[in-house]
């Protein structure tokens, strides 16, 4: 393995840095990506290559090698990380079974995030995976991610995707590729599972005090700064999980080594958008009793912060009864949270200023409406937005004209404008979103015809979702009612 030095390229502009290996050595082991035969960046992101401060020019014409994992800059110190989860209500101690952490890059404004090659290879984690990625799920990934970010919505983001020139098998053979992942962390619910699993408190409590300086400094000094970190991940959470109510993303494998204590979105599988309004809407071929399915995603988030309250009750009080009551009194809160969150969401998606008690109501009449109508979430919000609504079906129906009258109404008992309301709405209602069709023929034509036209196009279009541009209106169509029905995603292992 090659060891790039520093005055080679000045490693691109990263400035690396592993704060991480401060840890007890049981959460991490140090690994190097396994080196591969021709490795070739196939999309890029300059815009957070550049809010990173790297040398976004150098890195994409020459760094093919470095983010393909097969030569390693100085001052990275490459390391797969340990952790455990709840999959699909599973306990089983897991690790980045296929991929490797660079070490955190420093920019000029002490901004710390994450470098993490997906799809690098082996490690000690890999129990029987090839530690490899399909280009597939790794364009996946980038588009999804990139979408999430634009929508205004906590995630991790995808720096670089680049293919391996080496075979990956699943049920076909696929070109291989790495994602240069970027995190603000990869600290997970599951990895205060796997501390809490040695039951050595010494050694949890260094990774909880490691992740307070890390993501909640100014908790650090509080009297019980480890409840305070409960309930700051509770928020964090619900606000998340609100915000993709509102968009109506389905993650799809909300397991506890799938949620990130820094409140972004990660992990990005068989995930996918909702076209039909329906809670029950899952699409993750694994998910056959709709355990994520779009209208579980709160109480999955309840259920997940429910055991990451579990490890940390030794930290908590050391009387376990106590530890109980505190940890319940900041989880009961979370239902109201999410509640609140969620309903100021909504409340801007319908141009609502002033609150007022039948709010919710009117929000949850009108998702019934949806619900009985079949009718397209993005487009039904948008189209109110652009008081347009009534050349669509859903329109036809009685009870939800009468919706639309009360809601008229209503907005016309504030004292803001109809166009002040217009305007809330289309800042909170997207245009566009990418589409599961959209996305999958994409990624066919990338991965088949190695044509990634289609996929810089809807990257373009979805990195601008609120905007009322002049796209072309296949990027605003639902799909066929079939394909909405048979539509099956995967974990992309
Ligand atoms: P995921 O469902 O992608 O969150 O992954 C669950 C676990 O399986 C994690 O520990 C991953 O690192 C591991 N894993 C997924 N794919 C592979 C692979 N191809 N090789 C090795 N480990 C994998
Ligand atoms: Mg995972």
């Amino acid at each position: 393995m090659e060891t790039l030095k520093e005055s080679d390229s000045d490693c691109y502009g990263f400035n690396f840095n592993n704060s991480y290996l401060q840890l007890p050595d049981i959460f991490y082991k140090r690994q190097q990506p396994t080196e591969v035969k021709n490795p070739n960046v196939i999309i890029f992101n300059d815009s957070l290559g550049v809010a990173l401060d790297l040398n976004v020019d150098t890195l994409k014409k020459q760094g093919s090698q470095f983010l393909a994992g097969s030569v390693i800059c100085s001052g990275a110190d490459p390391i797969a990380q340990a952790y455990a989860g709840h999959q699909f209500g599973n306990f089983n101690i897991l690790g980045d079974g296929r991929a490797i952490l660079l070490g955190e890059h420093v920019t000029p404004s002490k901004q710390r995030v994450d470098i993490q090659l997906k799809g690098a290879g082996r490690t000690p984690y890999s129990r029987s995976g090839d530690g490899l990625a399909a280009l597939g799920p790794m364009l996946r990934e980038y588009i999804i991610s990139e979408a999430m970010y634009a929508l205004g919505i906590p995630t991790t983001r995808s720096l670089a995707v680049t293919t391996t020139g080496e075979n990956v098998y699943r049920d076909n053979v696929y070109p291989g590729a790495v994602l240069t992942r970027v995190a603000s962390s990869h600290i997970r619910v599951g990895t205060f599972q796997f501390a809490a699993a040695t039951q050595n408190t010494q050694q949890l409590q260094v990774l909880a005090d490691y992740t307070i300086i890390r993501h909640f400094p100014e908790i650090a000094d509080s009297d019980n700064k480890y409840l305070e970190l409960l309930t700051r991940v509770i928020d964090s959470q619900a606000s998340l999980i609100a915000k993709w109510m509102h968009v109506g993303f389905i993650h799809g494998v909300m397991n506890t080594d799938n949620m990130s204590i820094s409140g972004e979105t990660i992990d990005y599988g068989p995930c996918a958008f909702m076209n039909i309004y329906h809670p029950e809407t899952a699409f993750s071929s694994i998910d056959t009793n709709g355990r994520y399915a779009f209208g579980n995603q709160p109480n999955i988030a309840h259920w997940n912060l429910v055991r990451l309250a579990e490890t940390l009750l030794p930290l908590i009080h050391e009387s376990q009864e106590k530890a109980i009551s505190l940890a319940t009194k900041c989880l009961d809160e979370y239902p109201n949270k999410f509640l609140a969150y969620w309903l100021s969401g909504m409340r801007k998606k319908l141009g609502i200023f002033n609150q007022e008690p039948d709010d919710l109501a009117l929000a949850e009449d009108l998702l019934t409406y949806m619900q009985k109508n079949k009718a397209d979430y993005t487009n039904t919000f948008r189209l109110l937005a652009e008081d347009s609504i009534q050349n669509t079906e859903l329109y036809q129906d009685d009870e939800f004209r009468n919706w639309l009258t009360l809601w008229k109404t209503k907005l016309s008992r504030q004292n803001e404008t109809f166009d002040e309301s217009i305007q809330l709405m289309h800042a909170a209602n997207p245009k566009v979103i990418p589409r599961n069709h959209l996305v999958e023929e994409a990624l066919d034509a990338a991965v088949d015809r190695g044509d990634m036209r289609l996929l810089n196009d809807l990257l373009l279009v979805v990195a601008n979702p609120y905007a009322d541009l002049n796209h072309s209106s296949k990027y605003m169509q639902a799909p066929e009612l079939l394909f909405e029905q048979q539509y099956k995603t995967f974990c992309g292992t």
